[in-house]
């Protein structure tokens, strides 16, 4: 349960040498050290170690040192709408009433949510996000609440009113995202992936999420196809028909390793085929995905084909955490046979690669900085370790 979850955030700028021990510590899904203690100095990993200390140190118990939590997409600005949005009446009708209810909403009871959700966030030890923002009003909020990874600034459409910012930091990086490929121009969404390139931040994308958005990109009619043209968003001269959401996007030029897929959630066997050989980065989302669509992104394929999937939980306007423990837990229950190291390793390492954070968080190795979590579960046999991790209970 959440409340038996300690966090503990060294400070970066202390000069102390700082010794933690546990019960057991992950360093990463293959290296566990059991009985063990991180040495810390200014604010950085120096050592991982085995065995009794004679020194100083903070025992912190028998439980888990583990790294923080990165939660690869969600949007904080739609916190406000959780609980009130309709999972029952199709996807088209649920982004109808999204738009209408951030709109009769406001921003500042957008930005108090926000706020809320952001703070939850860091008490429950998910430290690293990938924040997606089309109004641009949480980037203030991430870096007040200490939160870190990267603020995407959303547009969608067919407008390019430039200037972007972007930014890259160690703290929170500045980049952009393209919203999806149904709902945004492709000279849009190639603009955007080359600006976010200039500075090597990553560029993120929602692709292959609804049935609606692989039948109008295959069949140019339906559905979304009334829903643009009402929203006055003209597709005449977009390059769609027989193909798929993520050979459109290739098409286009954009996947690579500094792009991070979100859903892939109709993506067949070919797509996943070119996600893995782009080395494009893969964000998964299924409690999302299994309230809105009634189906789950496959993983497992995905892992056979090469790709390294994260974890994101959308927005509370489609799951009712953003917890990436209970993403965990989730996964857990509905993929069988599905590795729990595995799962672990999408909570943290998958993440912060997709965020371009890999050499600061993601392990507990050395030279990462000294940011982690303690969990005061009670491990007795080290098979078990990453199933209770993950089955947080
Ligand atoms: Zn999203």
């Amino acid at each position: 349960m959440i409340n038996s979850i300690e966090t503990i955030v060294c400070n970066g700028s202390s000069h102390r040498r700082e010794l933690h021990r546990a019960g057991w510590i992950i360093v990463d899904s293959s290296n566990i050290i059991e009985n063990g203690y991180l040495e810390i100095e200014n604010g950085f990993i120096r050592g991982v170690h085995k065995g009794r200390l004679k020194e100083k140190c903070i025992d912190h118990g028998p439980g888990i040192i583990m790294p923080p939590l990165v939660n690869t997409h969600l949007h904080l600005e739609l916190s406000a709408l959780k609980g009130s949005m309709p999972f029952d009446k199709g996807f088209e009708f649920w982004v109808k009433t999204l738009l209408e209810k951030r709109e009769a909403l406001g921003k500042e009871k957008l930005i108090k949510e926000a706020r809320k959700a952001a703070r939850q966030l860091m008490e429950s030890g998910n430290r690293y996000v990938g924040e997606i923002s089309t109004l641009g009003i949480t980037e203030s909020i991430i870096k007040d609440s200490g939160l870190k990874g990267v603020f995407f600034h959303e547009f969608l459409g067919s407008n390019i009113q430039q200037p972007w910012f972007i930014q890259k930091t160690d703290s929170v990086s500045s980049s952009v995202a393209g919203h999806a490929p149904h709902t945004s121009s492709p000279r849009l969404l190639m603009a955007l992936k080359k600006c976010s390139g200039l500075d090597g931040l990553p560029f993120c994308i929602h692709v292959a999420e609804s049935d609606d958005e692989t039948r109008f990109i295959r069949d140019k009619k339906g559905a979304w196809a009334d829903f643009l043209t009402l929203r006055e968003i003209d597709w005449s001269s977009w390059d769609i028909g027989s193909k798929t959401p993520v050979q459109y996007v290739n098409d286009m030029g954009l996947l690579d390793p500094l792009t991070i897929v979100v859903h892939a959630l109709t993506a067949n066997d070919a797509d996943m085929e070119l996600l893995a050989r782009s080395k494009t980065k893969v964000c998964v989302c299924p409690r999302s995905n299994w309230n809105l669509h009634g189906k789950l992104p496959d993983i497992k394929t995905m892992i056979k084909k090469g790709i390294q999937p994260a974890l994101g939980t959308d927005s509370l306007a489609s799951c009712d955490s953003l917890n990436i423990f209970d993403e965990m837990a989730f996964v857990q229950n509905h993929y069988p046979g599905l590795d729990p190291a595995i799962v672990f390793s999408m909570a943290t390492i998958n993440g912060a690669r997709a965020l371009g954070f890999e050499q600061i968080t993601g392990t507990l190795s050395k030279g990462k900085k000294a940011e982690f979590l303690y969990r005061s579960v009670c491990i007795k046999n080290k098979k078990d370790l990453f199933q209770r991790i993950i089955s947080n209970d």
